[in-house]
């Protein structure tokens, strides 16, 4: 398989140089020249598969002969190694709980796919390979997790200061070894302006050997595929496949599903939920695509005011408006609606949503009222103790801390505090 950009000025690339760059050159993502269809009798089998055996299937013409089967299976089942249950909520609504991962949210998948493909590739690499990360809270952690203690791979981690929820801040800024964080003053926008323009920075790429781990790396965006299979195996009526309702950031994992799609997943539509960064739904109705600052929210994983991944869907969609609008829509949830629903869920169904999940449980709601005949799914995407700050007053009750969480709150935190400012993260970097 190779990888073109999406600006169409770099040369094509096979997995592992994807991997390794991240970013294209020319500043695009990294595209597959095809979508591979699943082998027949697949889907109408799920059925009979391991999760392991799924995600070997899904991710393996996207790897390609990059990675060994062997070694690609054993990356593959420790990327998967944890429970990813399909919950009935309401007669109409499931909740995917993507949260059962070391760090209680869906970016573990991801992670923990891509630190072990790098892993791989660094070590032919003959040279250390610095990670650089932009968080809005739960990317940090995962990649810290997933990246903790590999071997010839350092990572420097960028968040906003104050802007990330204490168990998130602890995840990030406790690990130590080869894990840097860097508390910046200023949004996730200028975290991530930080990272990008570090990037650019032709001079110090010459020195250091920088890439991302970010949601636009294939190595972490490609993995998301698997649980939608998960999912679908797990859903009872297959001759009514679900609505997808996806709490979206960044928007590499609603992407990821758009692509397992049309790679043959059956789903009926899918839903981008957003907070009030509402660029998104903004361009589902205007057909115009006009970046914001972003906003704090109480679902502040998705506080993002440019999406970097949404350019992704739109070259699935071989960038055709009608079909597009066909498959997807999005709308903005603000945070009144998101503790209501919050709350509402709990005390009618118990069931305790976090509030990303809850953004998502809502735009799914609106879109069953129009379509009563439709069932869906929300992808509850990190763990409601992740977010105890909002949760707790919301439905005026504690939320049961487990034990390993506990345990991270007592320790110290270490971050580096920093201005929003790219020449000093560059010479940070010069100086590790
Ligand atoms: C990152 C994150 C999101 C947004 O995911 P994207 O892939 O960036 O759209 C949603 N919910 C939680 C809990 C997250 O950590």
């Amino acid at each position: 398989m190779q990888y073109y950009s999406t600006n169409h000025q770099s040369p094509k690339v096979d997995f592992k140089q994807a991997t390794i760059n991240g970013q294209a050159p020319d500043k695009g993502l990294y595209f597959p020249e095809q979508i591979p269809p699943l082998p027949t009798g697949f889907i109408d089998n799920i059925g009979d598969y391991s999760n392991e055996e799924i995600a070997y299937q899904v991710i393996k013409p996207y790897v390609g002969d990059t990675i060994p089967e062997t070694e690609l299976r054993r990356i593959v089942n420790e990327t998967v190694n944890f429970e990813i249950p399909l919950v009935k909520i309401t007669e109409a609504i499931f909740s995917l709980e993507l949260y059962h991962g070391p760090t209680l949210a869906f970016k573990d998948i991801g992670a923990r796919f891509m630190s072990r493909c790098l892993g791989y590739f660094v070590k032919d690499l003959g040279k250390k390979v610095t990670v650089l990360v932009a968080t809005s809270g739960d990317t940090g952690g995962a990649v810290a997790n997933g990246f903790y203690d590999v071997n010839g791979v350092e990572v420097v981690i960028l968040y906003p200061s104050g802007k990330v929820s204490s168990v998130q801040e602890k995840q990030l800024t406790t690990l130590g070894k080869n894990i840097h964080a860097l508390e910046v003053d200023g949004t996730f926008d200028d975290c991530q302006q930080m990272v990008k323009q570090v990037f650019t920075d032709e001079a110090l790429n010459n020195q250091l050997f920088l890439t991302s781990a970010n949601s636009i790396n294939v190595a972490r965006w490609l993995p998301q595929q698997f649980y939608y299979f998960f999912a679908y195996k797990q859903w009872a009526q297959k001759n009514n496949p679900p609505v997808i309702s996806v709490p979206s950031g960044n928007f590499g994992n609603i992407c990821a599903g758009i692509l397992a799609h049309f790679s043959g997943l059956p789903v009926k539509h899918f839903i981008a939920a957003c907070n009030a960064n509402d660029v998104v739904p903004d361009f589902m109705e205007t057909e115009k695509y006009t970046p914001k600052k972003a906003i704090a929210t109480i679902s502040n994983a998705m506080d993002v005011g440019n999406p970097s991944n949404f350019i992704r869907i739109l070259e699935i969609f071989h960038h055709q408006f009608a079909s597009l609008k066909k498959d997807f829509s999005s709308c903005s949830i603000s945070d009144a609606e998101t503790k209501a629903t919050l709350q509402k869920v709990y005390k009618e169904e118990g069931y305790l949503l976090d509030p990303h999940g809850a953004v998502g449980y809502l735009a799914l709601q609106e879109y069953l009222k129009e379509n009563p005949d439709e069932k869906g799914i929300v992808l509850e995407t990190a763990h409601p103790v992740k977010f105890y700050d909002v949760v707790e007053p919301v439905i005026g009750e504690a939320v049961p801390i487990p034990p390993t969480v506990q345990q991270q709150l007592l320790l110290q935190k270490n971050s580096t505090k920093m201005a929003a400012d790219a020449g000093l993260l560059k010479t940070f970097l010069l100086a590790m």
